[in-house]
């Protein structure tokens, strides 16, 4: 997957985000303050803008930098500075890149994941994103040498298990650390998140790789 491919990716994922807004925001009322739906809604919405008017050029890490930077200007609240941090990072180490590949992806998910918990201190068990990207993680890496769209089936069925998983966990970070065991039984927002991203990408692949067989690409 080339730049220009990644580049109208991104933005499914961005508009399948921005119609997620009314679930993420229950979620977030359930455990938090319920901001984070409209948050990634406006995250999303300036990533949308952002590459409809940018050319992608032909450097994939770039261009997930840029979109990192982008929802950490735009979205505020921990999530910005969080998910602004995943795109950041994981975009910075595949500097240079031009064809997005399952190692490449996996090498994105995981440096990705470093720098969030540097940044933020949580691990895996905190009921935090975290929970869903590290999850995603643990699959990438052995689907290394596989077909990206088959990868990125599995990676977000594995990001949609770690989110599940949040539900039994008492939270470690953020507002619903208040509420202790209270917020045993909703999953984490942020997770959710992470696997609703995760999951549109996959769904787009799918989706461009059908467009490309019926045109006989
Ligand atoms: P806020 O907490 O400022 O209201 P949001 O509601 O947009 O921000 O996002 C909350 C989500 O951010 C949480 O569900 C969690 O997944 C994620 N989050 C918060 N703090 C951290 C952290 N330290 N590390 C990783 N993820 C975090
Ligand atoms: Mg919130």
């Amino acid at each position: 997957m080339n730049a220009a491919e990644l580049s109208s990716l991104l933005r499914f994922v961005a508009s399948n985000m921005i119609a997620s807004e009314a679930q993420l925001t229950r979620l977030d009322m359930a455990v938090g303050d319920g901001d984070h739906g409209t948050g990634m809604q406006r995250g999303f919405t300036a990533v949308d803008k952002l590459l409809a008017q940018q050319d992608p050029g032909d450097d994939i890490g770039l261009l997930l930098t840029r979109v990192g930077s982008e929802l950490m200007s735009s979205m505020g609240g921990a999530s910005g500075a969080i998910f602004g941090t995943l795109f950041r990072a994981g975009g910075k180490s595949l500097s240079g890149e031009t064809v997005l590949t399952s190692a490449l992806l996996a090498r994105f998910l995981r440096d990705g994941l470093d720098a969030v918990c540097k940044r933020g201190g949580a691990r895996p068990g905190d009921k935090t994103m975290v929970d869903a990207l590290a999850a995603a993680v643990s699959v990438a890496q052995p689907l290394e040498s596989a077909p990206l769209g088959d990868a990125l089936n599995k990676i977000a069925e594995a990001a949609n298990r770690g989110s599940e998983e949040t539900r039994q966990m008492v939270a470690a970070f953020g507002r619903a650390k208040s509420l202790g065991e209270r917020a045993i039984g909703h999953p984490d927002p942020g997770a959710v998140s992470m696997a609703l991203i995760l999951r549109f990408m996959a769904q787009g692949c799918q989706s461009s790789r059908v467009d490309a067989q019926a045109k006989g690409e």
